[in-house]
C-alpha cells in the first residue's frame, strides 16, 4: 500500500491492528501462532454501537483490562490513550470504511508474510473488544468480504450475536465461540448441543476453574487464544481480568453480575482438583 505510514499519521494511530499486543496474543505467539488482531473502541464508547449483545457486559469488558486498566485508572476512561486510539479507529471503521479496509488488507497481508517468513501459524481475530460481523468488513470496490479475501487465513471471534453462528458454516476459514452473558444459557446450551464451544468467564481470587459448568466439561482457555484449535462442545473456562471499573475509591470489588461466575458462591459447577 503507497502512503501506509502516511495514511496512519494523518488518523493519528501507530497501527489498525497488530500481533502479540496482549498478554493472550504473545501466549498464541509463544504456541507458535502469530495472531492479527484489531481493538476497537467497545459498546458504544465511539458514538458507534460494536456490541449489539452487549448490554450485560461492556462495564466488564476486557478493554478495561491490562495495560488500559492502568491507563485509566491513571487518566480516567476518556482520557485514556488507548481510549483513544480504540475511538479513532472505530470512527474509521464507520466514517471511511474504504480506507480502513485498505489499511486492514495491507496490515493482513504483511503479517502474514511476516509469519510465514519466521515459520510461525497465523490467523486473525478481528474482534479483540467488538462484536462485529466479519460480513461488515468488505472490500468496496471487489465487493468480497474480508473472509473472501483472504481464504487461506484462519479467523476467529468470541460472540455474542447467536445468528452469527452460521457463518461457520458458510465460511470454512471462520472459527466461532459463542460467549455467556450471564441471561443466554439457553442460546448457549444450543450451541453446545451442535458442537459448538461456549465461552465462560468465571472470578476466583486464585484463578481456579471447575471441572464442569452446568454439566459441560471446561476447558482452561488461559494458555492461548487460539480457540480454534479446542474441543467442541466444551466450555471455554476464562479467567476474569480486573478492570479499571472494578475500583471503587482505590479498592477492587468483586464484579457482582451473572455474566462473571463467581466461584464462591456458584452451585451449577463441579469441583476437580
Ligand atoms: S461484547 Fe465483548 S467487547 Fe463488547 S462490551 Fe461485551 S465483553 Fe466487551
Amino acid at each position: 500500500m503507497i502512503g501506509y505510514m502516511k495514511a496512519l499519521q494523518e488518523i493519528g494511530v501507530t497501527y489498525l491492528g497488530n500481533v502479540a499486543q496482549s498478554m493472550k496474543m504473545r501466549l498464541s505467539y509463544e504456541h507458535g501462532t502469530m495472531t492479527y488482531c484489531l481493538y476497537l473502541a467497545p459498546w458504544n464508547m465511539s458514538g458507534h454501537n460494536v456490541c449489539p449483545k452487549g448490554q450485560h457486559c461492556h462495564e466488564f469488558c476486557l478493554n478495561g483490562s491490562g495495560q488500559n486498566k492502568c491507563d485509566e485508572l491513571a487518566r480516567g476512561i476518556e482520557g485514556s490513550k488507548i481510549n483513544r486510539s480504540r475511538i479513532k479507529k472505530t470512527k474509521l471503521f464507520y466514517e471511511d470504511r474504504a480506507r480502513f479496509m485498505e489499511i486492514l488488507v495491507h496490515e493482513i497481508e504483511s503479517k502474514r508474510a511476516r509469519a510465514k517468513r519466521l515459520g510461525y501459524g497465523f490467523s486473525v481475530r478481528l474482534n479483540g473488544t467488538s462484536d462485529l460481523s466479519p460480513l461488515a468488513f468488505r472490500d468496496p470496490i471487489s465487493g468480497k468480504n474480508i473472509l473472501e479475501m483472504f481464504p487461506d487465513v484462519q479467523f476467529y471471534d468470541y460472540t455474542k450475536v447467536y445468528n452469527r453462528v452460521k457463518l461457520m458454516e458458510q465460511y470454512p476459514n471462520y472459527d466461532l465461540t459463542f460467549s455467556y452473558d450471564g441471561y443466554n444459557w439457553e442460546e448457549c446450551e444450543k450451541f453446545l448441543q451442535h458442537g459448538g464451544k461456549v465461552a465462560v468467564v468465571f472470578y476466583s481470587e486464585n484463578e481456579t476453574l471447575p471441572k464442569q459448568f452446568r454439566g459441560y466439561n471446561v476447558v482452561d482457555a488461559n494458555g492461548y487464544d487460539m480457540r480454534y484449535l479446542d474441543p467442541k462442545g466444551s466450555i471455554m473456562g476464562l479467567h476474569y481480568h480486573k478492570t479499571a471499573n472494578d475500583y471503587k475509591s482505590g479498592k477492587f470489588v468483586k464484579p457482582n453480575t451473572p455474566f462473571v461466575i463467581d466461584l464462591d458462591s456458584e452451585i451449577d459447577v463441579v469441583w476437580g482438583f
